[in-house]
């Protein structure tokens, strides 16, 4: 157990802002974004620079103490919550907030990892610049959270991942040494890349403290649009016209089943459809110019659309008129998390399936679920153009334990999609990671070779099972 004599020499090394005690300060990074992981910990580390993390680091390493890396704590899959033993610290990057550098000429933005995500987009803007990753999560998710979840969102469509965006990565190594790997250098060729080691780990294999991140040019025109379809397969059909027409021009393409529109319309206030027609789903798509030639985007994506309603596409279609509606267009996006999260329990898959089996496994997978899980609804929404869509499958009408429905069903429920995600070709985990929620799936799911390999890499970085343990790598008796 970690006693009183190991915080003080925390506090001795951290001061007193870089060790919280204090229960009421700790319960809200105890618990995870969805409240289904519970944790405990007698305190939170909070360093405020990279030395302090390695000293940090240096000290967990003498006193044999577990650490669990946290940014903003928006996890969706458990992966920042404490065992609920109490037998790991909080190592908390927030205080380390700094934008050390941004620089216009090399495109480029150095983070320190407790940065929140729209601050840098704030920073990005008011140099010219754009940093091109956001989510729903924006404004709590830090730097180092979206590394180490290798983060998406809503335009990994034209310009990739994480993985594409970060240039350079400064991390603490489980024994306290420094890797200094911010030099950004676009040809590196000395052997493995810790960077894109790093990139996705989930805090296992290090903490991340600063990452070089890549910029392009503002936007300087956009247009965003709504789009009602009949169906998954005639908006993949729609994505495919409007490239042909608009080329990399498309920056969003996000898929909306209509429960989860009447979702957000029901639970988040001052949101109206941007259509008359409630058709079964909805396209909400972004043209993005850099520059402010003739046509616009709006007048090429309206040409688009045009093609679109003579293709037998589309149904309804809007574009939005300025600024404030294409703002609400994304707000409604943004809200459906949380307002899903205030419709009732239900269990989140975040999957991905070769893009043209998407449309199909949109629609067939929800029949099957909802056939073999009597009483529940299953619909999905997210990023049709990379393969990727959030699953849902909600409790049946009228459950109020939502805990006890998931306690009893879950497992099953879990199984059935993951297996019918495998058999499609696809991948349990697009975007969230495998945090403690999906870690004994990955262990069940994955080929020996992929987990001899994983733990091979877990080994040689963190021997002791340090840093975050619990979570990625299977417990032992998992897996194959
Ligand atoms: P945390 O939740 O604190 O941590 C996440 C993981 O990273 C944990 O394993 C933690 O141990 C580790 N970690 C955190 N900081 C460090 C560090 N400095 N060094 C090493 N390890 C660290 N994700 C997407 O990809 N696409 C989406 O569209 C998307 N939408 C979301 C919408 C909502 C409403 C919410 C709540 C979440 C969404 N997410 C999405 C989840 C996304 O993974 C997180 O928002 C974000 O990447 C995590 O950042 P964070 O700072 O909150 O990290």
């Amino acid at each position: 157990m970690i006693g009183q004599d190991i915080l003080d020499r925390f506090a001795g090394l951290l001061g007193p802002k870089g060790v919280t005690t204090d229960p009421d300060d700790i319960a809200p990074w105890t618990t995870d974004w969805r409240g289904r992981f519970h944790g405990a910990t007698p305190a939170i580390l909070s360093p405020a620079s990279t030395q302090e993390v390695a000293a940090a680091m240096a000290l967990a390493a003498e006193l044999g103490v577990a650490l669990v890396p946290q940014g903003g704590n928006t996890s969706m899959v458990g992966g920042a919550t404490p065992p609920a033993d109490g037998s790991a610290l909080i190592l908390s990057l927030r205080r380390m907030n700094r934008i050390r550098s941004l620089s216009p000429d090399d495109n480029l933005a150095v983070c320190e990892a407790g940065v929140i995500l729209s601050t840098l987009h704030d920073a990005a803007q008011d140099a010219g610049r754009r940093f091109p990753l956001s989510l729903g999560a924006k404004g709590s998710a830090t730097i180092g959270g979206l590394v180490s979840t290798n983060a998406g969102g809503t335009q990994v469509l034209r310009h990739g991942t994480m993985r594409a965006l970060v240039e350079g990565i400064e991390v603490v190594l489980p024994d306290g040494r420094i890797f200094d790997g911010l030099d950004a250098l676009k040809k590196d060729n000395r052997g493995y890349d810790i960077k894109q080691l790093l990139i996705g780990a989930e805090g296992t294999l290090g903490i991340v403290t600063a990452a070089a991140l890549r910029l392009v040019p503002a936007i300087a025109a956009r247009a965003v649009g709504w789009i009602g379809v009949a169906t998954p397969q005639d908006a993949l059909a729609l994505l495919r016209l409007v490239e042909r027409s608009l080329g990399d021009s498309v920056e969003g393409f996000e898929v909306i089943a209509d429960d989860g529109l009447g979702h957000v319309l029901s639970h988040i206030p001052g949101i109206r459809s941007p259509i008359e027609t409630r058709t079964p789903w909805h396209v909400l798509i972004e043209v993005d110019h850099a520059d402010i030639s003739e046509p616009g985007p709006a007048a090429r994506l309206e040409g688009a659309l045009a093609q679109a309603f003579e293709a037998g596409v589309a149904i309804d279609a809007t574009i939005a008129a300025n600024e404030a509606q294409a703002d609400a267009f994304w707000r409604i996006r943004e809200s459906l998390s949380e307002s899903e999260r205030a419709q009732g329990p239900a269990l989140q898959f975040d999957i991905s399936v070769p893009i043209a089996r998407m449309p199909a496994f949109m629609v067939d997978g929800a029949a099957a679920a909802e056939s073999a899980f009597p009483g529940t609804t299953a619909s999905s929404f997210g990023h049709l153009g990379d393969g990727n869509v959030h699953f849902h499958v909600r409790a049946p009408k009228g459950t109020s334990d939502g805990p006890a429905w998931i306690a009893a069903q879950g497992q099953a429920i879990s199984a059935f999609v993951h297996d019918a995600v495998v058999a499609a070709g696809g991948s349990i985990s697009a975007e969230h990671g495998i945090g403690q929620m999906k870690r004994a799936e990955l262990a069940r799911l994955s080929s020996p070779a992929r987990l001899a390999a994983m733990r091979a890499i877990k080994t040689a970085f963190d021997p002791d099972n340090r840093l975050n343990p619990g979570k990625l790598l299977p417990l032992p008796g998992e897996g194959r």
